[in-house]
Parts: structure tokens; sequence; C-alpha cells
């Protein structure tokens, strides 16, 4: 019988759990973990056809290693992606892809909303090699048209945004992009492939921080670039063979295990997010709930368009400002305070003295950071044990 895999037609939790899989003459069933900074060649020749690309197979773990191309497959097959490429990091992954497509000269059109090192990547470190960026608030697509220079290449976009869950019109920045000869990048970080799947609504490159969603238990760093062939391979693989941030196989095969259980930990963690966020818009000390799940989200409709639920982030401001929001966080028992997301455990976190800390007062204000927001990602505890912790500080 062909035992081939073929993913042709198979549903998201097959491939989570099947697509990738590489055996080795041993026969395991689970995957291998490669741990090797080098490979054996047969002999002097092929050594040499190895180098000079002549004969396919590893050489070295900073260009290719059998654990990370399984990651790659399998982040692949569940993205809809043509190719893969694993980095050390979320943030090497947006390097990487910066290095990779864009010289001295190049313009790039990013969102205000985008995560803290991103804004800092593009606006201070990618600036000094000659790289300008704009930076555009608000979801509306006419503000990015008008950002657009004859030099743009590149758009850079993150949805849902973080801490606001700013829902972005995939499909309309797309053509924005193509009609300017540019390329758009999203961010699936907060989506991950089993709510969305940037590349069918026309974006060129989807990034990952594989440290949250795809890993989702909290316990190792990685990133991934996907696209297709011409982009990722020819241009963003170049660098990072170089360069070196590449994944790790240990990481890697961390990470694959994490993917197994991607769709079903995210179903759970959406539908506990959604009863979260209806919950605290009952709540008399809470001014306003941010999650693009409820009808109340300015992108609602586009959100559920786009993604298949409204995800497991839910931000909310507190009429009382930083001190009730401190008061909250201080009286949680069961809530770990801490930055990361994405993670089985739920995290809380007050973006404008942490995540956005650095930012000026001004710049927070106008990014709609207020002094009472909170953000919370939720994890697989029981909803009513959340709200539970939520509430001692919230009444108190
Ligand atoms: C965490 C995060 C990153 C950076 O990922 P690292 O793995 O921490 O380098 C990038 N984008 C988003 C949306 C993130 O949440």
């Amino acid at each position: 019988m062909d035992k081939t895999f073929n993913p042709e037609g198979l549903g998201l939790d097959t491939l989570a759990v099947r697509a990738g899989i590489e055996r080795s003459q041993f026969g395991e069933h689970a995957e291998a973990m490669y741990l090797t900074s080098s490979f054996v060649f047969k002999s002097a020749a092929e050594a040499a056809a190895r180098f000079a690309n002549q004969q396919p197979g590893n050489i070295y773990s900073r260009f290719t290693n059998p654990t990370v191309t399984m990651f790659e497959q399998r982040l692949a097959a569940l993205e809809g992606a043509e190719c893969c490429i694993a980095t050390s990091s979320g943030m090497a992954a947006i390097l990487s892809t910066a290095m990779g497509l864009l010289k001295a000269g190049d313009h790039v059109v990013c969102s205000a909303g985008v995560f803290g090192a991103t804004v800092q990547l593009f606006g201070s470190i990618l600036k000094r090699f000659g790289i300008e960026t704009t930076f555009v608030s608000g979801t509306e697509v006419p503000a990015w048209q008008a950002a657009v220079k004859p030099a743009t290449r590149l758009l850079y976009v993150e949805t849902p945004s973080n801490p606001l869950t700013e829902v972005y019109d995939i499909a309309a920045l797309a053509d924005v992009a193509h009609r300017a000869g540019a390329l758009l990048a999203v961010d699936n970080c907060f989506c991950s492939p089993a709510l969305q799947r940037p590349l069918e609504f026309g974006a060129d490159v989807v990034i990952h921080s594989a440290t949250k969603y795809l890993d989702g238990q909290g316990r190792v760093l990685g990133g991934a670039v996907l696209g297709r062939k011409e982009i990722v391979y020819d241009g963003v693989f170049g660098f990072l063979r170089t360069a070196g941030p590449t994944l790790s196989a240990f990481n890697a095969w961390v990470i694959l295990k994490g993917m197994e259980t991607l769709n079903i930990r995210l179903q759970a963690q959406c539908a506990s997010a959604l009863k979260l966020a209806q919950w605290l818009e009952r709540q008399p000390q809470v001014a306003r709930v941010h999650y693009p799940g409820l009808p109340s989200h300015p992108q609602h409709a586009l959100a559920m368009r786009q993604q298949k639920s409204g995800g497991g982030i839910v931000s909310f401001d507190l009429k009382g400002g930083k001190d009730a929001a401190w008061r909250v966080i201080d009286h949680t028992r069961l809530l770990s305070i801490t930055a990361n997301l994405g993670d089985t455990k739920t995290t809380i976190t007050h973006p404008a003295s942490t995540t956005h800390g650095r930012i000026t007062p001004e710049a927070r204000a106008a990014a709609g950071i207020g002094d009472g927001l909170l953000r919370i990602a939720v994890g697989l505890e029981n909803v009513e044990d959340i709200q539970a912790d939520l509430l001692r500080g919230l009444a108190g």
C-alpha cells in the first residue's frame, strides 16, 4: 500500500499532526529531533555536489536541519504556503524579511499599531541602513494609499493589532501594495493559521512569532516567514543562511509538537475569550471592551469575514484609569502578570507601563492606549475562574 503523505484535501487538524513528517531508517513514529551541527558526506565528490547545490541534502544546521524542515513543511501546510523558512524568533523573521527583500533607498509603509520591537526595527535600526518607514495610524485604507511613495516596496501590518485588536482589511491592503509594485506582509501571530490565512486574501508574506500560539505553551522562541518560493526562498533564505538567525532543532521540535494541538487550543481559548469579553461589557467599572468577536467592535463585520473567530486576546479600558488597572492586576491570584501571550496560562498586562511604556504619553494617546487599558491573553483555565480572579480587583 502507498503510504506517501498527500496533503491534498486534508483538514487543518489532520495537517497539524501529519504534515511534514520525514522518517529516518529507524521508522520512528514521533518526529525525530536531529541535534547535530553538520552532516557527513559519503565522499569528497558528494560534499562538492552538495556545496555546489547540485545535489539536495543537508550540509550544516545554519542552512537546513531535518527537524527544522519538518516544522517548516507543517507550518506551510497549515498556512497554505508554497514555502516556509524558520527563524530563531518572531523578530528574526521580520528582520530576515526586511534584509532579504529590501535595500537602501526603499520605503516601507507600516501600521503604527504593530508590536513594539517591530516599530524599533523599522523606525530606528533599518533607518540607519537607508530604509525609510512611514507609520500609518488607523485601519482606514485611504490613509495607507496616501502614505505610498514611488520607492515603496513593502506594506507591513499586524491584524488584529496588539493590544487594541484593531482589524485591517488584508485584501484591500494587498490591492494597495500590488498597484504600487510593492509586497504586503502580514504578521499573523494573533490569529495563527487556525483562525486566519492571509495568503488567501492576497498577502505576499506571512510572518510568525512561533513563540506565541504555535508553541502555545510558553516554552521556546521561534519564528517563520511564509509565501511564494521566489520571495521566501530566493529572497529571505539567502540572508538567513548567511547571517544565521536560524531556528534550533530543539526549538523546532518543541513547536512541531505544539502545533499538533493548535486548533483545539485556539477553539477553546476563543470560546473563553468571547465569554470573558461579553462578561466584561456588563461590568460597571469597564468603559470599553476591545474584542473583534463582539458586535460593538468597529471592524466586527470585517473580522468575521477574515477570521474564523474573534481570537484569544481581549483588551478593556477601566473608568478608573491607571490606579484601577493596577488594582485589578495586583488582586489576581491565578492570572500571570507577564507580557507573553498565546500560552495555556492566562496572562494579564498593563500595556501603558510595560509593552508600550517606552513610547511618549502623547504617542500612546494617539495610538489609543490609555492608562486604564488592560490586555488579557486568555488561556485554557475555566473562564469562571478567570472572571472571579478579575472581579476581586474590579470590585476592590
Ligand atoms: C511576540 C511578537 C513578535 C515578536 O516575536 P518574538 O518571538 O518575541 O521575537 C512579533 N509580532 C507579534 C505580533 C508578537 O506578538
